[in-house]
């Protein structure tokens, strides 16, 4: 390590630490008292319901946790009273967007608070390719202030595309500076770039998490120890037949030849009856989860795109007549209507690809699970032309999981413990995800067990974020287009 290394790190870690400290007074600060009694507690440490149970919540934690008729209500505390209710952490979509296509004056109603209305009380934000257009940082520190309703954010920097112009190494040692969570690789990076970020993102200790770059495959990216992959989707190129070696300057060129090698790949296979090719599929996942048994990456789960995708190509109609599509941008309304989005353009005379997309998704996800790889709920809301809702597609996702085989606790772990446990590798904080004292108080009140029935997540009676408590009438009121 250069001294300009080491100097630039002390000056890092004098930072850090001067954060953590002013997070610890911002916290002591707020002495608001709420409490919520008489709950049936999700605690998520463990599939379990306990009955009547008492929260207490000061400022933005949760103070302690215990049976209603052993903790007392404080004096001048806000009390909730939870009686046949359950109360569960709030949940995360670790992979969303927050790009321009929502912040036009098309934009119906902010996504910040289609996610609160939702119950997701935190989002990891993948980013854009500029930095002009990356909310997320801002708008954390407005939400953490109070100045804002929203979720809590975990963003990353600019996404690491390829094409740099500066040593990528630069972009890495920057964004660490800059406070970012964690790095995004994008698929057009080269090897040698790839490389240059991981060593020093490792040197750093930065977190990487992004897709697998067509020139760097699943075993390179697992041969420099990128710590997460982005997509399920992802491996698909694995299957492809790609030269790892081609180049293109432009973006839309590397994607059209991916998308047409892999497409030629998959011929064939489309042609065979349908068992047999769900055997042929099941052979190919099988020898591809095998390569990653040995040591699981994290993997954003996403399945929604592939819902979306097929529901856009073969039922326009249902597509736009889904209730909550009438949050989406109406510029983007207009591009799907005459067949302008991004899917619509992808699979272009190639539409029997989608369902069988899906399929081949449907099994990763299965073989993913059975090698115990931690699996993150996401969905990719957020972006300009795909057409997912922030928050209500984090429900779909849910029930798309349950659908191939997850439990409702299952489920529900991976967009609340389990996601937790990956922030904790990113930033050092396991802060959400479970109800247990010193954690965040992100919260979420459900007329019916989630447990029985995963779609009971969405009989949402309030939600705290950072606790602030939004009833049923501030949701409406936050759900009302005007
Ligand atoms: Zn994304």
């Amino acid at each position: 390590m250069s001294t300009g290394d080491s100097l630039r790190l002390t000056y890092l870690i004098a930072i850090c630490a001067l954060w953590v400290q002013m997070a610890g007074m911002a916290i002591a600060s707020d002495k608001r008292i709420t409490v919520f009694i008489h709950a049936s507690l999700i605690p998520m440490t463990s599939e379990t319901v306990i009955p009547d149970q008492t929260v207490v919540i000061e400022g933005k934690q949760i103070l302690s946790v215990g049976s209603s008729s052993q903790i007392n209500t404080p004096p001048n505390s806000t009390v909730i009273d939870c009686r046949n209710a359950f109360l569960m952490p709030g949940l995360a979509d670790m992979h969303i967007h927050f790009r321009q296509g929502w912040f036009d004056e098309k934009k119906p109603v902010s996504p910040l608070k289609l996610f609160l209305a939702n119950g997701v009380t935190t989002v990891r934000c993948f980013g854009t390719r500029s930095q002009r257009n990356h909310y997320a940082f801002a708008w954390r520190k407005k939400i953490e202030t109070g100045d804002l309703a929203g979720p809590n954010i975990i963003p990353c920097g600019p996404q690491l595309r390829g094409h740099f112009k500066e040593n990528p190494e630069n972009i890495v040692i920057r964004q660490k500076y800059q406070h970012y969570d964690f790095i995004k690789v994008y698929s057009f990076v080269t090897r040698e770039e790839f490389h240059s970020i991981m060593s020093t993102a490792k040197k750093l200790d930065v977190y990487v998490a992004g897709h697998i770059p067509f020139q760097v495959g699943l075993d390179g990216v697992m041969a420099e120890g990128m710590n997460e992959i982005a997509h399920i989707e992802e491996f698909l190129w694995e299957f492809s037949d790609l030269d790892r070696k081609r180049y293109f300057e432009n973006e839309g060129d590397w994607m059209t030849y991916a998308i047409q090698t892999t497409f030629n790949r998959f011929s064939p296979l489309l042609q065979l009856p349908p068992e047999e090719q769900e055997q042929e599929i099941e052979a190919m996942v099988t020898a591809l989860v095998d390569r990653l048994k040995a040591k699981p990456i994290p993997v954003c789960t996403t399945l929604v795109i592939d819902d979306v995708i097929v529901q856009k190509l073969f039922d326009p109609k249902r597509f736009l007549e889904k209730p909550e599509n009438r949050y989406l941008p109406s510029n983007y309304l207009e591009r799907f209507r005459i067949g302008r989005d991004k899917h619509q353009l992808q699979f272009k005379d190639g539409e029997v690809f989608a369902p069988f997309k899906y399929l081949l998704d449907k099994k990763l996800l299965v073989a993913l699970k059975a090698i115990n790889t931690p699996l993150l709920l996401s969905t990719d809301a957020g972006t300009d032309g795909m057409g997912i809702v922030p928050g209500f597609s984090l429900h779909d996702e849910l029930a798309i999981l349950v659908e191939n085989g997850f439990t409702p606790y299952e489920a529900l772990a991976a967009g609340t413990v389990v996601a937790s446990k990956i922030v904790q590798r990113m930033n050092g904080w396991d802060a959400f995800g479970t109800i247990e004292s010193g954690k965040c108080a992100d919260l979420l009140l459900l007329q019916e067990n989630p447990l029985d029935d995963v779609a009971n997540a969405r009989k949402i009676l309030g939600v705290m974020a950072a606790g602030r408590w939004y009833d049923r009438k501030a949701i409406s009121e936050m759900l009302a287009i005007k």
